[in-house]
């Protein structure tokens, strides 16, 4: 069973218009709402291959209660911490060929009393669960050391984390002493956190930054490339991570995809390589639908065959 924590959720909306006009009434009608946010687009994936997944977070308000709805609907079990604030909603305009125009909520603020109601109902959960996924920021008015609380009890319980969240939050976590097992930045995540200065020799560089200090001790750090696979340590080896060209409908959500590429394969006990494949090929899935946090997986197969994998 893979737990998936999601702590600031949403509805997020999609409007689809041939043009934005500012300043102007915009008609729309082509538009969806689902339940969204990381750690959800995690949860789908690993759903969708038919792997055992709990998701677990912070919920509140009608947006709340309509994402329970839409879990149940998609038979995602689910067990949410409630919260006297509303869970927000975060609105992307696709609109004049291409072009995507976001508009993010910050969310609710969170009592010290609905934080530690989490924390308790998370130490429960743990007992049943045998890879922790925890995605996105933290909402306002959870402490900032949250995040090292849930990886330190999984450790202790002696389960997996795969941790996905960029800028302080990922800084912070990564200087304390619980350490999660695997982290997923992309190449834009890793320097922005690294204080090192590129020299233009992508190997290299990518080398020396998850040689540095920060990053000692995480056993399996995969840097997602985009289009060019992924950058990988694993313990002090290094790999490179090469995949098929393909093409793409909708990038959103490919690193959340990834992300549950490497729980599922961890739960499953496979070796690193299969662990590397199946979390790009997921990647890869998304990309090609239209739908965030979706993989087509009859696809599956075609695709995990293309992906290599080798020692640097
Ligand atoms: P994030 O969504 O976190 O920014 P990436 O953009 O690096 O992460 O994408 C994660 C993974 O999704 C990649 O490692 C790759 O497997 C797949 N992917 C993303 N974009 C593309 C693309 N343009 N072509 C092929 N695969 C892609």
């Amino acid at each position: 069973m893979i737990l998936t924590v999601t702590m600031n959720p949403s509805v997020d909306i999609s409007y689809q218009l041939a043009e934005f006009c500012i300043d102007d009434i915009n008609r729309c009608e082509q538009y969806s709402k689902t339940a969204g946010g990381k750690g959800l687009n995690v949860t789908r994936v690993v759903h969708q291959m038919r792997h055992p997944v709990l998701a677990t977070g912070l919920l509140g308000g009608e947006l709340g209660a309509y994402i329970e709805r839409q879990l149940q609907q998609e038979k995602i079990a689910h067990r949410f911490s409630p919260i006297a604030g509303d869970t927000r909603n975060c609105i992307a305009v696709l609109h004049d060929d291409g072009k995507q125009t976001e508009i993010l909520e910050s969310g609710p603020v969170v009592s010290s009393v609905e934080a530690a109601d989490f924390e308790q109902l998370y130490d429960r959960l743990l007992a049943n669960v045998d890879v922790v996924t925890i995605s996105g920021s933290l909402p306002k008015g959870v402490d900032d050391a949250l995040y090292t609380r849930l990886i330190q009890q999984a450790n202790t319980l002696g389960k997996k984390v795969v941790l996905d969240v960029s800028g302080a939050a990922l800084t912070q976590t990564l200087q304390s002493d619980s350490k999660p097992y695997a982290i997923k930045p992309n190449r834009d995540e890793l320097l922005a956190i690294a204080a090192y200065q590129p020299t233009g020799d992508d190997v290299s560089d990518l080398q020396a930054i998850l040689n540095s200090e920060l990053f000692a001790g995480i056993p399996l750090i995969v840097v997602s490339l985009g289009a060019d696979g992924a950058f990988v340590k694993h313990g002090e080896m290094f790999y490179k991570v090469t995949i098929p060209r393909i093409k793409v409908v909708n990038p959103v959500g490919s690193g959340d995809a990834t992300v549950a590429g490497l729980a599922l394969a961890l739960a499953d006990g496979r070796d690193l390589a299969d662990v590397l494949k199946i979390a790009m090929t997921l990647g890869m899935l998304n990309t090609m639908e239209q739908k965030t946090g979706h993989v087509d997986v009859t696809k599956f197969a075609e695709y995990v065959a293309q992906v290599q994998v080798a020692a640097l």
